[in-house]
């Protein structure tokens, strides 16, 4: 099974960016919402009139999660992973995978985190997050 996103017409532009080092999402040029995911109209609004924009990577741990079991049995050994949701400062919500200072450390709600970019080769890059000390 692929693990790896699929590019569409709506997300080609993030995933291009991403691969640069940028994280974008878009904005509602009518009703002036950021939107994420990456869609053809506003969810707010149902304007299509919508515009890329460029975030700072910047934001806070909204929920999170960690996972102590590994996807495929052959992922050993294996660290403990956390995900969640982060909260971007532009005013946006990402669902991903948050990196703790250490790998002993705990996350908390709240901490400040920075977007970072998870070249996983063929042309596919995450933004991830990790939490600033
Ligand atoms: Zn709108």
């Amino acid at each position: 099974m692929e693990n790896r996103p699929r590019t569409t017409r709506d997300t080609e532009t993030y995933w291009a960016a991403a691969r640069d080092g940028r994280l974008v999402f878009q904005k509602c040029r009518c009703c002036e919402a950021p939107v994420f995911h990456p869609r053809p109209a506003c969810p707010y609004c149902l304007s299509d009139d919508l515009e890329w924009t460029q975030s700072q990577g910047n934001g806070s741990i909204y929920s999170f999660t960690t996972q102590y079991i590994p996807l495929r049995q052959t992922d050993t050994p294996f660290n403990p992973i956390v995900l969640g949701i982060v909260s971007l400062d532009e005013g946006f919500h990402m669902f991903t995978e948050i990196k703790p200072p250490a790998l002993d450390s705990v996350v908390e709600i709240g901490q400040r985190v920075r977007v970072w970019f998870d070249d996983l080769g063929n042309g596919v890059t995450l933004p991830k997050f990790k939490v600033l000390s």
